[in-house]
């Protein structure tokens, strides 16, 4: 049997699982990112949380892989000794009207298998979290911590260590779709493969075009900002405290992270970036801007939003309006103990009629896969979304399917 090329664009936890699965897979394995290091973007820069998929709707591939993935993820840190830290989350509602939508999420973890989770009263929040006040909270106790650039690092370890290639430092700038194989070209190398997988994160839709695929969903950068407590208060937060998720935005409200080490994060909150990778309100690239101002989805989207867009705005400029919102969950938080700190920015994939993907979404067409959009949870997810890629590539290919079957 000849061997089998394959070409990974990205570095990232996603990418990076991927290649890893291919390479047990007995497939010649080449994963090519545009950055000095692996995980340089979204899977450095988030929360760190091992999701336990309660958001999800049933059903759903991030219901599916959300939980798969987690389980997965667990195996892998206690057979390559990485720090995974069950430290529990509490879902908190601080207003009667939010109960309902508690209920809910507390029938939905149980649709989705969430072992543990449980609704709590004010005291049993009390007990757990001492300085956080609520009506009543969802605890979902097997909730964990990792650190998801370490993870990325060892998987690209495998990579190698297995015989693959990793290739950083040089961003691919061609692809070309022939009838047998795909050439790429990036600023230094050509290399022809007989299949390539896409998982270029904030690049997904730029990575698209380069293959001829539709501008359908492209991908827009919302910027998340967080604080951290400071050092000397940390004991304000034992675990992770999120709200309730507003169903529309389900990402946004203000969310406590402890992470390895005890430090804690509050944030993050999400305002449209100036770059597709932008970090801060001063990195703007005319072409991103450019770009996102064109796209027909940006403009219905701000049209149906605008009121959000400017709470995250106002969020994200006035500490005072941040803290206050913070302080809704912690009173004892003051305006001393909320430190800046960093930022990710989330490729957040939009339908040109101005809905947000919300599910991951995969796309195979000959000789490329392309992975659309892989949000929150897909770090927590990435070993069962490459489990998941590589099965419905098998599907699609026989000869393929007789390798990793
Ligand atoms: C603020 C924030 C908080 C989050 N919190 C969590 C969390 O707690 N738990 C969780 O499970 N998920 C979380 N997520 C989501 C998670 O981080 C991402 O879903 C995941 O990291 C996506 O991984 P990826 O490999 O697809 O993308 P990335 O990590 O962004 O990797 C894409 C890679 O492609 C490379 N690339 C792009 N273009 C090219 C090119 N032309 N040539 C070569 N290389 C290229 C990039 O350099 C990059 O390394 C969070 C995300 C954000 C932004």
């Amino acid at each position: 049997m000849t061997t089998l090329r394959i070409g990974v664009i990205g570095a990232g936890i996603v990418g990076l699982s991927v290649a890893r699965r291919l390479q047990q897979a007995n497939v010649e394995v080449t994963v090519i990112d545009k950055e000095l290091t692996v995980a340089a973007h979204q899977s450095s820069h988030n929360s760190n949380v091992v999701h336990s998929g309660v958001y999800y709707p049933p059903g759903s591939l991030k219901a599916k892989l959300c939980r798969r993935g987690g389980g997965l993820l667990r195996a892998y840190c206690a057979e390559r000794r990485l720090p995974y830290e069950e430290i529990g989350k509490v879902i908190v509602a601080v207003r009667d009207d939010e109960l309902p939508r508690l209920f809910d999420l507390a029938k939905q973890a149980k649709a989705n298998g969430i072992p543990g989770s449980q609704v709590i009263d004010a005291s049993e929040l009390r007990d757990r979290e001492p300085h956080v006040r609520g009506r009543s909270a969802l605890l979902i106790p097997g909730t964990a911590v990792v650190d998801f650039r370490v993870i990325a690092e060892q998987l690209a370890a495998d990579v190698v260590q297995t015989g693959g290639e990793v290739i950083l430092g040089h961003p691919v700038k061609e692809i070309d779709v022939r009838a047998a194989v795909v050439h790429i070209a990036t600023d230094a190398h050509e290399r022809v493969f007989d299949h390539l997988v896409v998982c270029a994160g904030l690049q997904s839709s730029l990575l698209a075009r380069m293959v001829g695929a539709a501008s359908d969903p492209e991908i827009i950068p919302f910027r998340g900002e967080y604080y951290e407590i400071a050092t000397e208060h940390t004991d304000l937060i034992r675990g992770l405290v999120y709200p309730v998720p507003d169903p529309r935005y389900p990402f946004l409200g203000v969310h406590f992270t402890r992470g390895l080490g005890g430090h804690v994060h509050v944030g993050p909150n999400a305002v449209l970036a100036l770059s597709q990778e932008g970090y801060r309100w001063s990195d703007v690239r005319l072409r991103d801007v450019w770009r996102t101002a064109r796209y027909p989805g940006t403009r219905k989207m701000a049209r149906q939003n605008w009121q959000m867009g400017a709470r995250e705005i106002c969020g994200s400029v006035s500490k005072s309006i941040f803290l206050r919102r913070a302080r809704a969950y912690v009173p004892d938080l003051t305006r001393t103990d909320l430190v800046r700190s960093g930022a990710g920015v989330r490729a957040q994939a939009l339908h040109r009629d101005g809905s947000l993907a919300d599910d991951f979404v995969i796309d195979h067409r000959p000789r490329v896969t392309l992975v659309r959009n892989a949000p929150s949870p897909a770090a927590t997810a990435s070993l069962a979304i490459a489990d998941h890629i590589i099965g419905e590539m098998a599907d699609n290919d026989e000869s393929f399917a007789r390798r990793v079957r």
